[in-house]
């Protein structure tokens, strides 16, 4: 067996107790999940300071002396102890709260130590609390001590008695018992590209480097390794679900899509959107699965493009699916989509959470006996006691309010996985998206319809109210509609749900009836009044809709140009981008205004300045991406992105990308890694899939 794969109870030291803590808090199981437990940071250990020369803040120094005295002090609540610390010259407090009584009987008196820890100033006095503390003799003969490395760690590892000093003993020890080198894991073309340091010299002075270049080293080196191998895992799954998976084949285009081209399309479509339909078209054609997932800013039309593909998916026989993340925007789908095909022939039908028990028993009939070729609905679409009689394609509208795991339910439907095609409005990066969906293939439509008007957005203060409410008169007076939205938070719905009736309240005495109509809709009306409320919103008979988030999604009423959100500060940048996106449908000048308090956070500041800057939406995802990580961004969390343990999908872009083209050369020159020259690659693969603890994100 490997040795690496050796349980972590069976490191001396380690025990059981110790072991069932690093693996309930760590998620280390065996040797090689501690090699790979990597520092989050490193503290310089070359540099011994006096007492007399301590920096008067509070940062982390390294003295050498002795104790010469330890006193018991009592305080309000039990005792401190403290010991008296002399460095030869002057004496300094070093104090513990806590396991006084172990410290006591192992600190030796008038004995070389080093002592490691955060300054605490009482006065002009400094001590330090808990500190770490080697005797120099040992100091002196253990790993070097230059850069020390900071391990990750939790409340309850401290608690337990796992500090860094005994994760660095672990290390220590782990690296002393894994004698033999570690193998290399990069090819030689790859290490001489980079002038990479090799994987023994990576490993060892990632937990202990011998200085800072070195260091440096180790880190590029296994970052890349790192992208490296995730990336030539997703696009060798990629190439093998080609191969393997067999697709239905949509042959050929057929009545349903050409007289719908030629007399029922109202527009002519935009470049981005031919290209689309030819990439869509390509993929259906070649008898393998489409996974693609389709990228537009909101607005860009993306829902003609999947009519088009459904279109062709009736032409070869084949029923489709819609799915959509709410109820509104499933009807809001069935309706446009109804009326785009009129007498084309194609039967469509809606299913939600509140169709009736008979509605469903019928369409449960037609859709069996395939007589129905189009559902439209929302989740309850890809429940299992909905079948189909042939499913070839089904359509996901906005991804990310779908988990990956309802993808693969929907792959499950039939015995040959229908055509899948993810739409999505959150532009993410390029690369991010390569990362995070690499099983999936990716089209972008990156033009908007002609004639749009871009979308004006303004910052205002809660202070400058009278004036907003003077402009939306304003507007009203023109014919517009205007949306006035306001956060919901999950975890103070009942404070939002207060926040959205004072608004409610005041707007109505702003804008009072008769004249003035206002439509509201939250999260907590039944389906029924929803739709009453946004009904008569679409037929003009009110003219502001005071809602919370719920209309955030694909909602399109081309009439309504103002979209006024409150509390701005509180929402997130890709939220606050889909919610502008509700706006600038028609033909009039629109407008976005974000209201908040004076009271901003830097990061808020951003927020509303980078949507005051710009209505592209891959420029505002790359600073959502920036402002907040990858873990935050949708769509991202089931990816497995996050739980690099070295790279950050981010600062490391640069390394990702030259990792994924690398990846990408390497597979075009020798698909199967079948190459002399790439057996450590095909080695390392395989040793992953077998320990699949370790990488098992990449399922
Ligand atoms: P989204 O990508 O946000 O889902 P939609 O598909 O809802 O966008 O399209 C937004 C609006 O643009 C719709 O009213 C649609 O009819 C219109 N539209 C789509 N494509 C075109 C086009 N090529 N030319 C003109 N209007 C278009
Ligand atoms: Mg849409």
């Amino acid at each position: 067996m490997d040795v690496l794969q050796t349980p972590i109870e069976y490191l001396k030291g380690v025990g059981p107790n110790r072991a069932n803590m690093l693996k309930q808090e760590l998620n280390i199981f065996t040797f090689q999940d501690l090699l790979h437990f990597f520092p989050h940071r490193y503290i310089d250990r070359s540099t011994f300071y006096k007492i007399k020369d301590l920096p008067e803040n509070s940062s982390e120094v390294q003295i050498k002396g002795r104790v010469i005295k330890t006193e018991l002090i009592p305080q309000k609540r039990g005792k401190r102890l403290v010991a008296t610390f002399s460095d030869g010259e002057n004496t300094m407090e070093l104090v513990w709260f806590r396991g006084h009584q172990w410290i006591k009987e192992s600190l030796k008196l008038n004995t070389d130590y080093v002592i490691f820890g955060r300054l605490n100033w009482y006065g002009k006095r400094p001590n330090i609390p808990h500190p770490e503390m080697e005797i120099e003799e040992h100091f002196n003969k253990g790993f070097s001590k230059k850069l020390q490395a900071v391990y990750p760690s939790t409340e309850k590892l401290l608690s337990k008695g796992i500090s860094q000093r005994v994760m660095i003993k672990m290390m220590e020890e782990l690296l002393r018992t894994l004698k033999n080198p570690f193998l290399e894991t990069l090819t030689e073309n790859l290490l001489n590209t980079y002038h990479f340091i090799d994987k023994n010299e990576a490993l060892k002075n990632i937990h202990f480097p011998i200085d800072q270049n070195t260091l440096t080293a180790a880190q590029n080196r296994l970052k890349y390794e790192e992208l490296f191998y995730l990336q030539l895992q997703l696009l060798m799954k990629n190439l093998q679900r080609k191969q393997k998976i067999k697709g239905f084949v949509f042959q050929k285009v057929g009545a349903h899509f050409n007289n719908f081209f030629e007399h029922h399309l109202p527009f002519d479509l935009t470049e981005a959107q031919k290209k689309v339909v030819r990439e869509i078209r390509k993929d259906t054609g070649d008898g393998k699965q489409m996974n693609r997932l389709l990228q537009g800013d909101v607005g860009s039309g993306k829902t003609i493009v999947a009519l088009l593909t459904m279109l062709i998916a009736a032409d070869n026989g084949f029923q489709s699916c819609l799915m959509a993340p709410t109820e509104i925007l499933a009807k809001q789908h069935f309706q446009s989509l109804k009326s785009l095909i009129g007498d084309l022939g194609i039967s469509l039908a809606l299913l939600t959470g509140s169709s009736t028990k008979k509605e469903r028993e019928e369409l449960a009939i037609a859709l069996e006996e395939g007589s129905l070729n189009l559902l439209i609905g929302t989740h309850a679409v890809i429940e299992d006691r909905v079948k189909f009689k042939n499913l070839g394609l089904a359509v996901v509208d906005e991804q990310h309010r779908f988990g990956v795991a309802q993808r693969a339910k929907l792959w499950r439907k039939n015995k040959i996985p229908p055509h899948v095609l993810v739409m999505t409005a959150t532009p993410i990066p390029r690369t991010l998206a390569m990362s995070v969906y690499g099983d999936l293939d990716i089209s972008v439509i990156d033009e908007l319809p002609p004639g749009r008007k871009q979308v004006k957005t303004f910052h205002r203060y809660d202070s400058n109210r009278l004036k907003v409410f003077k402009f939306l008169s304003d507007e009203i007076e023109k014919g517009r509609q205007i949306y006035i939205v306001y956060p919901l938070i999950q975890e103070s719905e009942k404070m939002d749900y207060k926040d959205l009736m004072d608004g409610y309240e005041s707007i109505s005495r702003a804008f009072p009836a008769p004249k003035y109509q206002i439509s509201i809709v939250h999260g907590k009306m039944n389906a029924k009044d929803k739709d009453y409320e946004m009904d008569r919103f679409l037929k003009k008979q009110t003219q502001i809709m005071v809602a919370t988030t719920v209309i955030e999604v694909g909602v399109n009423i081309p009439n309504a140009s103002v979209m006024v959100i409150e509390s701005a500060e509180r929402f997130g940048l890709s939220q606050l981008h889909q919610l502008r996106g509700r706006v600038g449908r028609g033909n009039d000048q629109s407008y976005c205004i974000l209201m908040s308090s004076h009271k901003l956070s830097n990061e808020a500041k951003t927020r509303l300045e980078t949507m005051t800057a710009t209505t592209d939406g891959f420029k505002i995802a790359e600073v959502d991406l920036k402002l907040r990580g990858p873990g935050d961004l949708m769509g991202t969390q089931q990816s497995g992105i996050l739980q690099l343990k070295i790279a950050d999908i981010i600062k490391d872009n640069q390394w990702l990308k030259t990792a994924r083209s690398d990846a990408h050369q390497l597979l075009r020159a020798d698909p199967q890694l079948n190459a002399q020259s790439n057996l450590r690659l095909k080695q390392t693969l395989a040793k992953m899939k077998t320990y699949q603890n370790i990488w098992n994100y990449i399922s």
